[in-house]
């Protein structure tokens, strides 16, 4: 489980650039791009022209279309459900948790309700921008956490969060916000 944080899709939705095929047994074997979906269903018929990787066509290699978006590149920034809190919670949005109440969820657990998590959401770009700048000037710089055991047999490791993690990734969210600002959309997170 993760959380994305992007600009708001535009109006009438991302437009479709093209298409291309992508082979798990030799990627860079066939470079086509084709003008659209069909076009690229059609091509696939001719791939091994194209790619002669031997286990090309095997079980998990086979090769499938992939569309291509105006919005491919835009900024966005992607985290576990723990480091989202975390962010969330820098940003003012989860004031009645401390970021070390937030663990992230046994494996198998059940996601929380929609309506209920702040986890998922949308934000003026204005104000996330206001919040990510706030966050940047208040936050004290991160100072990680240490890997831990989580089990006496070694066997379960909590990996920790590196030094200046959190302003790390509030650059690249200010980055979201100024895009979505320049484009006139929200920010939204899910
Ligand atoms: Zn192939």
């Amino acid at each position: 489980m993760s959380v994305t944080f992007s600009p708001a899709p535009p109006a009438g939705g991302p437009v479709a650039l093209g298409a291309s095929l992508e082979c798990p047994a030799y990627p860079p074997g066939d470079r086509r791009y084709f003008a659209d979906y069909d076009a690229a269903r059609a091509g696939l018929a001719d791939h091994h022209r194209y790619c002669t990787h031997p286990d090309c066509g095997e079980h998990a290699y086979r090769p499938f279309v992939v569309m291509h978006y105006n919005t491919d590149t835009e900024p966005s920034l992607n985290v576990g459900i723990g480091n989202a809190m975390l962010l969330l919670r820098a940003l003012g949005m989860v004031a009645e948790l401390g970021a070390d109440d937030v663990q992230e969820p046994p494996p198998g657990a059940p996601p929380p309700p929609e309506q209920d998590t702040p986890l998922v959401g949308e934000l003026a770009a204005e104000q996330m921008l206001g919040r990510v700048e706030l966050a940047l000037a208040l936050a004290p710089a991160d100072a990680g956490v240490p890997t831990r055991d989580l089990n006496a047999a070694g066997t379960v490791v909590d990996f920790g969060r590196r030094p200046g993690y959190l302003q790390d990734r509030l650059a690249v969210l200010r980055e979201v916000a100024l895009f979505a600002r320049d484009q006139g959309r929200d920010v939204i997170w899910h």
